[in-house]
């Protein structure tokens, strides 16, 4: 009897798994064909120094506008990308359309302070990696830099190898940030030896910074830490003006967050950066 229930049990897992096998495969393949059909496009946030108030860079966050269900943010879709190794062409894609969208605006006589393009643990693996960003940003004759966000679990995975890359990127003239920090694992002795650049708070911990004492503890002392590597910080997701206070007043150097603006099309990135947008304390 007791077989018997345990059969039953494992049939109906057994179901839900192939269903969802099915999901992923259709998915995949909606991917592959996203990816041709070029149904990807990047919005970009800007960052804000917290002193002046001032656009001081952005970051590229990609989007996926599928024929049948609209838009979809990127959280419901990388894994995926991720597992299939599909993440490779698509973050290829995202360099290039980040350096394409940096170039034409410089080429329409705006001042960019700056993008910053996520990158993917695979897609840094990659022994051609170095290449593909230098393709990037040299297309076109000019010479542009871009910024890269990388999480630290991704650093960390392989040191060696990631020493190597980050030096040569920095030589490129592409700055470097930690995403999400303080959610990983951090080793700050390893951190402190990164030829890094600047040091991305998470969310998680600005939204919680004002109930709680011990997270408003952890940012200042982030905050302090960077600055005694010079390093620089960047607060994620900063939504209320008291956070803004807080956050000027540990001398955390720039935010980002829907209180300034959500990520937008590339149109209204451009449209802010012309008319010189600043956010008023
Ligand atoms: P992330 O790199 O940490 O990006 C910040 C995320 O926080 C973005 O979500 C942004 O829209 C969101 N955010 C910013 N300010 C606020 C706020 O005030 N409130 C709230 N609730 N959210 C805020 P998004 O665009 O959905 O991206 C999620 C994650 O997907 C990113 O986290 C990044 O890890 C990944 N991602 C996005 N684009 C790419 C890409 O091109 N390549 C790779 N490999 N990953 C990407
Ligand atoms: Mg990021
Ligand atoms: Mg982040
Ligand atoms: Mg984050």
């Amino acid at each position: 009897k007791k077989a018997k229930s345990q059969g039953k049990r494992y049939l109906f897992f057994d179901r839900n798994m192939s269903e969802s096998v099915a999901q992923n495969l259709g998915l995949e393949n909606r991917l592959r064909r996203a990816l041709a059909n070029e149904e990807f496009l990047l919005h970009y946030q800007p960052k804000v120094d917290l002193v002046t108030g001032v656009i001081s860079g952005m970051e590229a966050l990609i989007r996926w506008q599928s024929p049948d269900e609209g838009l979809i943010p990127p959280l419901q879709f990388i894994p995926l990308l991720e597992e299939t190794g599909l993440i490779l062409d698509v973050g290829h894609w995202v360099l290039e359309r980040a350096a394409a969208d940096l170039r034409s605006w410089q080429e329409q006589g705006v001042e960019v302070p700056g993008i910053a393009v996520n990158v993917s643990a695979l897609q840094l693996r990659q022994a051609d990696f170095v290449r593909q960003v230098k393709g990037a940003i040299q297309q076109g004759g000019s010479r542009l830099t871009l910024d890269l966000e990388l999480t630290e679990s991704m650093v960390m995975s392989d040191v060696e190898d990631s020493l190597v890359k980050l030096r040569e990127l920095r030589e490129l003239g592409l700055g470097v940030a930690i995403d999400d920090f303080g959610t990983g694992y951090s080793s700050l002795s390893y951190i402190a030896r990164l030829p890094i650049d600047v040091i991305k708070i998470d969310r998680s911990f600005i939204v919680k910074m004002i109930e709680h004492p011990d997270d408003m503890m952890i940012v200042s002392t982030i905050i302090t830490m960077a600055h005694n590597m010079r390093l620089k910080v960047v607060a994620e997701g900063v939504d209320s003006t008291d956070q803004v206070d807080i956050l000027h007043g540990m001398g955390c150097d720039e935010m980002q967050g829907y209180l300034f603006s959500k990520p937008v099309p590339a149109l209204e990135m451009l449209g802010l950066l012309r008319r010189g947008a600043r956010f008023e304390r």
